[in-house]
């Protein structure tokens, strides 16, 4: 095999990792929770990326197996930060599976990602607070468009990646109805319960399921359009009220234990943060501040005062921005990948595919 060089380099536009340093010693494969036998990381990624096997990584589960525990980072006697290193993959596959090449532009420039997803804000606001129409009308319509463009990106990255897995490889069409593996998929899915295996940092695995449960339900509460702050009157008592009090809540309180992660660098998992990274866990916390506050003021002010017509518009103006640019090209679309893999894992167990 013709050794590519220029691979590694590729990937290291992803994140900052030194795998060039590794000498094999295996210690991150010994150390690391959830490599199994037949499904070996992180050292058997490092050795693809260094031959520069770029077929090999982009049919790989592996990167998504990983759920960057870092203690694989932490035991490296060479600092080449294989923890790191697998989360480069992960954001590399997503440029490689996407195929607008969206995601792989915005990846490569974080902060015109910055500049768009903020322009998006800007000129979506200006375009509200100048709306003669019915606003709470028109925010029904892109809210119900949202789950439409997004089932779109979610169908085309998961389509890409069997592709890349199972149709490149075994020229085949394979599927698993398999009762376990469908449960199994789900409960990892519903409940990312592979980062308590991962390691004994259970602060990270509760701020992840406070931020996808209470993410999942604001999604619910605006896609099905339940929340209409310029048309309803609400109370605590509404029975509304506990489902919004605790997903902008959970998305708060999650991101907050992230952003000081994040701030403070103190573990493995956080210590070197992308720019998209920040964007991702700024704008869902902008979207549980601003839902919250403009549900607070419509019990405070009610429907038709003109603080609640603000509030929303601004909130409706962050969601937009976050659905076209954060959601479908960068982290968020973790979330699919994860169970994806597990599920093409057994899949290839199944059908005993090597
Ligand atoms: S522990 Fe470090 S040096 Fe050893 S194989 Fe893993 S990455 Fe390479
Ligand atoms: S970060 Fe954790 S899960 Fe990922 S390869 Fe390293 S030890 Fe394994």
């Amino acid at each position: 095999m013709k050794v590519n060089t220029k691979f590694i380099k590729e990937v290291k536009e992803y994140g900052a990792f030194d795998i060039s340093a590794c000498f094999n010693c295996g210690n991150c494969t010994a150390i690391c929770p959830l490599s199994k036998e037949d499904s070996s990381f992180p050292r058997k990624m490092i050795r693809y990326a260094q031959i520069g096997a770029e077929e090999k990584i982009r049919s790989s589960l592996e990167p998504w197996m990983c759920y960057y525990c870092g203690e694989c980072s932490d035991t490296c006697p060479r600092q080449a930060y294989p923890g790191e290193f697998m989360m480069s993959l992960r954001r590399y596959l997503i440029s490689k599976y996407d195929v607008s090449g969206i995601s792989k532009f915005l990846y490569k420039f974080p902060w015109l990602q910055i500049f768009i997803t903020v322009s998006i804000f800007l000129v979506s606001l200006f375009f509200f607070l100048n709306y003669q129409g019915d606003f709470q009308e028109l925010a029904a319509k892109i809210e119900y468009a949202f789950p439409v463009y997004v089932s779109f990106a979610i169908a085309g990255y998961l389509f890409m990646m069997y592709k890349n897995v199972i149709l490149n490889n075994y020229k085949k069409w394979f599927l698993s109805f398999n009762f376990t593996n469908i449960k199994e998929t789900i409960i990892h899915g519903l409940t990312q319960k592979n980062f308590l295996s991962c390691s004994q940092d259970n602060l990270r695995w509760i701020s992840h399921i406070l931020v996808m449960s209470g993410y999942t339900l604001t999604l619910i509460i605006s896609n099905l359009h339940l929340l209409q702050p310029l048309k309803k009157q609400y109370s605590f008592t509404n029975i509304l009220s506990p489902l919004v009090l605790y997903a902008t809540l959970s998305i708060l309180s999650g991101g907050m234990i992230m952003m000081t992660r994040r701030a403070t660098k103190k573990n493995q998992s956080s210590k070197f943060s992308h720019p998209t990274d920040w964007l991702f866990v700024i704008m869902l916390f902008l979207i549980g501040v601003s839902t919250l506050i403009t549900f607070l003021s419509n019990i405070f002010y009610g429907p038709n005062s003109k603080i609640v017509e603000i509030l929303y518009k601004i909130n409706i103006a962050i969601e937009i921005s976050w659905i076209i640019i954060i959601v479908p090209f960068t982290k968020w679309i973790h979330i699919f990948f994860r169970p994806a893999a597990i599920y093409f894992y057994n899949l290839k167990k199944e059908h005993n595919l090597a």
